[in-house]
């Protein structure tokens, strides 16, 4: 943006050159994509898979400061609502459960680059549990970057049905959890963003419709970037966390686009029984994506899949596991060399008592 505050008495036939080298930089910083991370704990002295240490946080901020924009989660949801342009490989920083470690050994880095972030957080913990923050915490980071936002009250499996329940129950009764955390966040913060981070990353297609009935944004835990054409009641995020913490591994994702999906035969991501009988059909949208170089993997397996025009197929042949499961396939973009567009999605199956396990 230097060029347009440039202030030179010109002739005209120089301000048209500048104006028009000008636009063209900035139609190339433009996108329409943004990348999540979801930290946890920033702490030596906590479980790996949940964990960075403090020094590779440190390298992580470094190398964002270096080769990324690192943007307010806000101001990225609100922009690609709006089908707003976003600059070029912009990354949102988010971290789920409300650790006191974060002040401790995140926040002084993030407020040395001056970065914004997010945090979501159980207000019936906050203050309650030592490892937790207190209010007085949040307070202070508040005032140096940091924003506050809903992860229930308590942390629950919000697809665990109680003994009896039918979904109507079920749905007055994890909405109220849902609607209680915003109230706290609200009064104790003075800022109700409405964003749900699903605990445990687990939602399905009716708590989904609740959430845009009510004007929230629900943000998941399966990979991949984000669009104005993304889901915004299961928007994905990164973790960065145990092996996936790794700076090597994680540049691919941070460079990652959204694949531009346009329908999908997967309505609902909770799976009665675990049993996917149907093939899944993904159909996208757009030139970009080299489809016949996609990969997809299941499992931490590459699955076979039928590429057919703008659509591919996949199957799986066992049954989905109890809990968490999830597909990912990635194919590189035509335009934007070495950068991939990524197709996540999860599944979600409860046992046999309608419970999911940690
Ligand atoms: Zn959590």
């Amino acid at each position: 943006m230097q060029c347009i505050t440039t202030r030179f008495r010109l002739g005209n036939f120089l301000v048209f050159i500048i104006g028009f080298v000008c636009l063209t930089s900035i139609a190339q910083a433009d996108s329409d994509n943004a990348v999540i991370l979801l930290y946890h704990h920033v702490s030596n002295d906590t479980p790996k898979s949940t964990s960075i240490s403090p020094k590779l946080f440190a390298e992580h901020m470094a190398y964002l400061d270096k080769h990324h924009h690192v943007m307010a989660l806000p101001d990225a949801i609100e922009k690609l609502k709006a089908k707003e342009k976003l600059p070029d490989k912009s990354v949102v920083i988010t971290f789920d459960d409300g650790y006191a470690n974060i002040f401790d050994n995140a926040h002084p880095i993030l407020k040395r680059y001056n970065f914004p972030y997010t945090i979501f957080i159980n207000p019936d913990v906050i203050d309650a549990q030592r490892n937790q923050l207190d209010w007085e915490q949040i307070h202070t980071m508040q005032e140096e970057g940091a924003t506050f936002a809903n992860h229930t009250l308590d942390h629950v499996h919000l697809l665990n049905r109680n003994n009896g329940e039918d979904n109507a129950l079920w749905l007055e009764r994890v909405w109220r959890n849902i609607e209680q955390a915003e109230a706290v966040i609200e009064e104790k913060t003075g800022e109700s963003l409405k964003y749900l981070a699903y605990p445990f990353g687990e939602y399905n297609k009716a708590l989904a419709k609740r959430l845009a009935d009510e004007g929230y944004v629900g943000l998941a835990q399966y990979s991949g970037a984000i669009s104005s054409n993304s889901d915004f009641t299961a928007l994905p995020r990164f973790p960065a966390a145990g092996n996936y913490a790794k700076l090597a591994t994680l540049k691919t994702k941070l460079n990652s686009l959204a694949m531009p999906v346009s329908s999908s035969s997967i309505s609902d991501p909770e799976i009665q029984g675990g049993q996917l009988d149907d093939t899944v059909m993904v159909t996208i949208r757009g030139e970009d994506v080299t489809l016949n170089q996609l990969n997809c993997f299941y499992q931490g397996q590459k699955i076979a899949h039928q590429v057919n025009k703008q659509t591919f197929e996949y199957q799986l042949d066992s049954p989905l596991p109890v809990g968490r499961s999830r597909v990912n396939c990635t194919a590189p973009s035509k335009q934007f060399k070495g950068r991939y567009y990524w197709y996540s999605q999860p599944f979600f199956v409860a046992n046999d008592k309608g419970r999911y396990p940690d």
